[in-house]
């Protein structure tokens, strides 16, 4: 059993949690919150050990009636691998702990890539052996990576182009924005997530650039694509089909958008929702010449979470990538 900790349980931490709780040969000894708030309540309900992140903060715990088997000290004692899930850029202030309590940690795409000893994405990276700590690239990164991978390997790639346009929060973040435009970010074109991608997939020619809707559920991605060889549209939608961790939403089923997306996730009984897969819409895959384009969504929320548990894995087990790739998406019920 793989001993597993949660060091921050919000959007991302919650879902990793319980992920990990649907694996076979995985624990979670416990998650760790930084306040007594709701969040920390259905922690408990759940049935996950809470431990206080901040050392001082314990009494708060104890005043709100929460009872905590401890604090982030006594977790990492606990675990072969720390999951850090905390906001961006907190996650370079608490390496230090995790390496003096000896522990492998698995970091979130808003920690910059130098932190950790890899970046991780279960189809693009390659198989990683003796690393003590991955980074689990951001939702667009990973989106774009699965999407990717297949390509190239099956056409190559000469140059991709992608239009990300992002969602203003999460859906718990109700201090974010916009509320009433499309922010398009001038100052940062291409954008970073180009270059992230290349820290999965460093041979692929790519930029991207960026634009902020008043929309909470998912990202949307206008993919373009120059490939070297000219395949049918036809046989893209079968290679990308094939593929677990890529939904093709199929023509006629009236998802026309996030929205109806959500709903169909919520119908078939995913908790909370979750699409943990890439929505591309099937008749937008058009490969005209050696151009390729298509629209997918990604569910900023879910998509890096059955890439947490692989990464896990390949910290803490000598399973193959594909068997550990199998074995989550069974768990989870990966695949549309
Ligand atoms: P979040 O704000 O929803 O959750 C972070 C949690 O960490 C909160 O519960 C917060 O209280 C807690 N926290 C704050 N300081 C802490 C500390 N010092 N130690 C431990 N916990 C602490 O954030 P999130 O959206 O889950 O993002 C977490 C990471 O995942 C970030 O790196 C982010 O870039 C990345 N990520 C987020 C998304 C997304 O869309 N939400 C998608 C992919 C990756």
């Amino acid at each position: 059993m793989i001993r597993v900790g949660v060091n921050g349980y919000g959007t991302i931490g919650k879902r990793v949690a319980d992920a990990v709780a649907a694996q076979p040969d995985m624990k979670v000894v416990g998650v760790t919150k930084t306040s007594p708030d709701y969040g920390a309540e259905a922690a408990i309900q759940r049935g996950y050990d809470l431990y206080a992140a901040i050392d001082d903060r314990s009494g708060a715990f104890e005043d709100a009636g929460l009872g905590i088997a401890g604090t982030l000290g006594d977790l990492l004692d606990a675990v072969d691998v720390i999951v850090d899930c905390a906001p961006a850029g907190v996650g370079e202030r608490n390496r230090p702990t995790y390496e003096a309590h000896g522990v492998s940690a698995i970091y979130q795409g808003g920690e910059d890539a130098a932190l950790a000893d890899g970046s991780f994405n279960a189809r693009g990276s390659p198989e990683i052996s003796d690393a003590d700590s991955l980074r689990v690239v951001s939702c667009n990164t990973t989106g774009l990576s699965r999407l990717l991978a297949p390509l190239e390997e099956a056409y190559g790639v000469e140059k991709a182009r992608v239009t990300l346009v992002r969602r203003g929060g999460d859906p718990s973040e109700t201090d974010r924005g916009p509320i009433n435009d499309v922010v398009p970010d001038p100052k940062t074109v291409p954008s970073h997530h180009g270059p992230d991608v290349n820290t999965i997939l460093p041979d692929v020619d790519i930029d991207t650039a960026a634009l902020k809707a008043p929309v909470t559920g998912m990202h949307t991605h206008s993919v373009n694509v120059t490939l070297d060889e000219q395949p049918t549209s036809a046989e893209v939608r079968e290679l990308l089909r094939a593929e677990a961790r890529l939904f093709l939403i199929p023509e006629g089923s009236g998802i026309d958008g996030a929205g109806t997306l959500k709903d169909y996730a919520a119908d078939v009984g995913r908790p909370r929702g979750d699409l943990w897969e890439n929505c591309i819409w099937e008749e937008s895959i058009r490969a005209e010449g050696r151009d390729l384009y298509l629209f997918q969504n990604v569910h900023q929320e879910a998509d890096v979470v059955p890439e947490n548990v692989d990464a896990i894995r390949t910290l803490a087990s000598d399973a193959s990538r594909e068997a550990s790739v199998t074995r989550t998406n069974e768990a989870l019920g990966v695949g549309l």
